[in-house]
């Protein structure tokens, strides 16, 4: 098992991505931005808009309300006119029977725009009475004759008997037969302000659909008005109504009352609530452009931080992964980019790039002999045991062991340091003798190994023979004499490393045995070499005499 370090974090189960980090927190802040917007639209705005609009309703309600209240004004100064004129107060004080003047004719209805006058004198009989209502009408609502108003409203019949101050004792009431009536009356004064009053003049106008049309347009809405007993108690007036909102409608219903104080009418009134759903589809038009505007803003957000980040961040983490599982150092992410990212990228090459380096330098020191740069003992014997490893009968594969010749004369007469440069100038002589096809390296020692492929045994000899001529040749400064090597080659010929070497060493040994500076490759018997100088035969080595 690798240690734990070498391994990349665990994964959480439910860990996210940064982007889908980011996607969710996007869409967290939508839906919380969303369910705010509706929120202020459904605690804030809508009940403003709901409050407008039951305040216009109430105040449509109490314009009606002011609307009926101007027409009872207008009648009652109408009937004070009319009750103050010299002609009434003539008539009263006259003989019954006298002819009536223009003023008394029906015609007079028409033109006040009423539907019935009663005139009574002073101890309450009739004297005049005019109306527009016919036979059937006057058969269900005797309020319509004077003695049938007399009766349900001797109140108002009888205001001569209050003076000029009973204004408060006519107005709206409601007949028997369920009618609404503006009914208004003024006493006929005396000659002087302090006679008595001569009788009484009431003149009756009916709320009938024409005074509501009339009422409607004064208010310019459309009023329903219904004469009716209060239900259950409640009789609200236009100040206490209830607005009722529903489809987009709003309406509301009030009581009108009689000068007694009794509710006689229920009126509504309903209107669109225009506010309100002008408002809300303002709202929700702004509602969904703000969404639709946070929305690109998110997304152009999310594709920046892709862009800019998340992009770059992961192909940061492909290459790093990538030289953590290749271990190539070579590899470079090349970001142009001045940004962090930038900077991380640039950062990462420059380790990479030094890491390269002191890899190689660090390769180089274990594979390369310190002191003649040829390769080490163990690189030139890992190189010798693969060639062999993977040899068969035909493979030209030949070694060449070099060994200086007395080197310790060298390093007892001109000292050690001498004997190192001479050393290091027999490496630069093999290198630059062998050619790139072959391979040198030193042993140990004044002793050299020349790994040579794919030359016939007579171009290996002539190859040995030339390293050999070329050492021999070459001065070494502070030397005195030629400084000659001798050299054993081995031919591979079904060897082990080791019997291959043992045949190079043999004839290295014969080389020096005959005199030293020259090259020995003759053929080895099996015999004179080592046991392990040939494989084990077929069959687990196990030798049968
Ligand atoms: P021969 O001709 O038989 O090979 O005789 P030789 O003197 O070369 O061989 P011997 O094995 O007797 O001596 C080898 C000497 O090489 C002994 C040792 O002091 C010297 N030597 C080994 N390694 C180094 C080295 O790295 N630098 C120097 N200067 N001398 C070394
Ligand atoms: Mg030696
Ligand atoms: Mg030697």
């Amino acid at each position: 098992m690798p240690p734990a370090h070498s391994l990349p974090p665990m994964r959480k189960p439910f860990s996210l991505s940064v982007s889908a980090r980011v996607i969710l927190l996007t869409v967290v802040v939508w839906i919380g931005l969303l369910a705010g917007a509706h929120v202020m639209q459904d605690r804030i705005f809508r009940p403003t808009f709901v409050a407008i609009e039951s305040d216009l309703v109430i105040k449509d309600l109490e314009r009606v309300e002011a609307a009926v209240a101007r027409e009872v004004e207008q009648l009652s100064r109408v009937v004070d006119d009319y009750a103050s004129w010299e002609d009434m107060r003539a008539f009263i004080g006259a003989e019954e029977g006298a002819p009536l003047s223009r003023a008394f004719k029906p015609e007079i209805l028409t033109s006040l725009d009423l539907d019935a006058i009663f005139v009574f004198n002073a101890i309450g009989r009739v004297r005049h009475s005019l109306t527009r209502k016919d036979d059937s009408v006057l058969a269900g609502s005797p309020e319509y004759t004077p003695t049938g108003f007399a009766n349900q409203f001797p109140v108002i019949a009888s205001v001569r008997t209050q003076g000029g101050g009973g204004r408060s004792s006519q107005g709206l009431v409601r007949f028997r037969s369920g009618r609404l009536v503006f009914a208004v009356a003024a006493p006929v004064p005396g000659a002087t302000p302090q006679d008595p009053a001569l009788g009484t003049v009431v003149m009756l106008r009916e709320l009938d659909d024409r005074g509501a049309r009339r009422l409607a347009d004064q208010v310019r809405l459309p009023v329903v008005i219904a004469a009716k007993e209060p239900t259950g108690g409640v009789s609200p007036s236009a100040r206490e109504a209830t607005p009722v909102l529903e489809n987009n409608q709003i309406g509301a219903s009030a009581w009108l009352r009689d000068p007694f104080g009794l509710p006689i009418a229920e009126y509504s009134i309903t209107r669109p609530a225009t506010i309100l759903t002008q408002g809300e589809g303002t709202l929700l038009s702004g509602e969904v452009a703000s969404v639709v505007v946070l929305s690109i803003v998110l997304l152009c957000l999310i594709l920046l931080l892709q862009w800019s980040v998340i992009r770059p961040l992961a192909r940061l983490t492909r290459i790093v992964e990538s030289v953590r599982r290749t271990g190539d150092l070579s590899v470079r992410i090349h970001e142009k980019r001045s940004d962090e990212i930038g900077l991380l990228a640039h950062n990462f090459d420059r380790m990479l790039a030094l890491l390269d380096e002191r890899t190689r330098t660090l390769e180089e020191l274990a594979t390369t002999d310190g002191l003649t740069r040829l390769a080490n003992r163990r690189t030139i014997m890992e190189h010798v045991t693969q060639l062999v490893n993977a040899a068969n009968d035909g493979t030209l594969l030949s070694v060449l062991v070099i060994d200086v010749d007395h080197f310790k004369r060298i390093n007892d007469t001109v000292g050690h340091s001498v004997g190192d440069r001479v050393l290091r100038h027999v490496a630069a002589v093999i290198r630059k003798a062998i050619g790139p096809n072959a391979m040198g390296g030193r042993l140990g020692g004044e002793e050299f190994l020349v790994v040579v492929t794919g030359l016939v045994k007579g171009d290996v000899v002539r190859l040995a023979e030339t390293v050999r001529a070329a050492i021999a040749e070459s001065p070494v400064q502070g030397v005195d004499w030629p400084v000659t090597a001798s050299i054993g080659v081995g031919h591979y010929a079904g060897h082990t490393v080791h019997g291959l070497l043992a045949t190079a060493d043999l004839n290295l040994y014969r080389a020096k045995g005959a005199g030293r500076n020259r090259v020995v490759a003759d053929e080895v018997a099996a015999s004179l070499l080592p046991a392990a100088s040939v494989p084990p035969p077929p069959g687990g080595g196990v030798l049968i005499i």
